[in-house]
């Protein structure tokens, strides 16, 4: 057996690799040890979660954003964006939507919005979960004080994701502005892990300055911490920003990553990301190959969509929840597996 399949053997066993097998897997053209890496992986997602595949409404709810981050298209010195809000009953509508279409999980995502006041955020929250209570609520706001974090929790928010995006100190100077800082996106997830959230962290592959070292300072992390969940996707870069003219990330590391995140963590939920998906017209495909086992249709007004660019190129802009979502049921079809209307919760 060659090296590489011995790697991926250890890592499915024990759960955890040294940064030299990281770096064989990342770093090997040999198609033999990727197809055994991606099988294996498949294998073990199958055992746990079978064929089916969650799904999450997405509902991308104001992209006002009080934040600098350097990689993304809604930054706050992005004078480019016309900016938006939805209010309560537009999102009410999507939820409607959503829910007539099988989504059981909702997933509240934006900037951070200082409009969205604890009060206002939490009323939404509470007329979503009065309205839908058999549905899971996901909220993606960023960095925020760990009473709001509570109080969000109290309304009825269940999970909540907040991707680390590097767990090198150094290498999260370069991605944010100066104002943000390392420790305090540690205090965040640590927060919500205590509250009692589903958490999710995760990073972009392919960033600027990451490494090989800084990735496996991420899969060590992930170790540690212990998510629900690992949101990753390429890097992909947006014009309006400082990263402009940097390379993607590329879709074989991308998949290569879920792959190994599915072997070290096999029952985390792990989304096959609409980015993977622009960066090639089968990407969440083969992502789900891969070993992930969640997708993100979108359920945000058709008239925003296009509002709501963390990167250039971003697909299905211009499509309806409805159509987003009987593509998607085709996709997973295709490829022998089946969207489910489910919560889909942590197994
Ligand atoms: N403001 C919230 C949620 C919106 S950003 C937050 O900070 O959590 C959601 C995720 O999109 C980020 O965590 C980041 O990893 C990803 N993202 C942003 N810009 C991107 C880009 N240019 N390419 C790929 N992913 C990007």
């Amino acid at each position: 057996m060659n090296q590489g399949k011995q790697i991926v053997d250890i890592l499915e066993k024990e759960k955890k690799l040294s940064l030299e097998m990281l770096r064989e897997l990342l770093e090997t053209e040999d198609a033999d040890t990727r197809e055994y890496l991606r099988e294996r992986a498949e294998a073990v997602r199958l055992s746990v979660y079978g064929n089916a595949v969650y799904i999450r409404g997405l509902i991308e709810f104001t992209n006002y954003c009080k934040n600098d981050c350097h990689y993304c298209g809604i930054r706050r010195s992005n004078r480019h964006v016309e900016r938006y809000r939805l209010c309560k009953e537009e999102i009410l509508d999507c939820c409607k939507a959503g829910y007539e279409l099988g989504f059981r999980t909702y997933v509240l995502q934006g900037g951070e919005d200082m409009y969205y006041t604890p009060e206002r955020l939490c009323d939404i929250i509470r007329s979503i979960k009065s309205k839908y209570p058999d549905c899971a609520i996901t909220m993606s706001v960023g960095e925020q004080p760990a009473e709001f974090y509570r109080q969000m929790y109290t309304a009825g928010a269940d999970r909540y994701l907040l991707r680390h995006e590097t767990a090198d100190e150094v290498h999260y100077g370069k991605l944010h502005p100066k104002k943000m800082s390392f420790s305090n996106r540690m205090k965040c997830l640590q927060s919500l892990k205590e509250i009692g959230y589903q958490v999710g962290c995760g990073f972009m592959v392919g960033s600027p300055y990451q490494t090989v070292e800084t990735l496996y300072q991420d899969l060590e992390f992930i170790r540690s911490f212990m998510p629900h969940m690992v949101g990753i996707g390429p890097f992909i870069p947006h014009k309006e920003t400082p990263y402009a003219d940097r390379e993607a990330g590329t879709l074989e590391m991308t998949l290569c990553l879920l792959s190994i995140i599915r072997l070290m963590h096999p029952h985390v939920l792990l989304p096959a990301t609409t980015a993977l998906g622009t960066i090639h017209p089968l990407g969440r495909e083969k992502g789900i190959l891969a070993g992930a086992n969640v997708v993100m249709p979108n359920l945000s007004p058709v008239e925003v969509r296009e509002k709501y660019l963390l990167y250039d190129n971003k697909i299905c802009t211009g499509d309806e929840a409805a159509e987003c979502r009987h593509c998607m049921e085709q996709r997973m079809e295709k490829i022998g597996y089946k969207v489910v209307v489910d919560r889909g919760d942590y197994k």
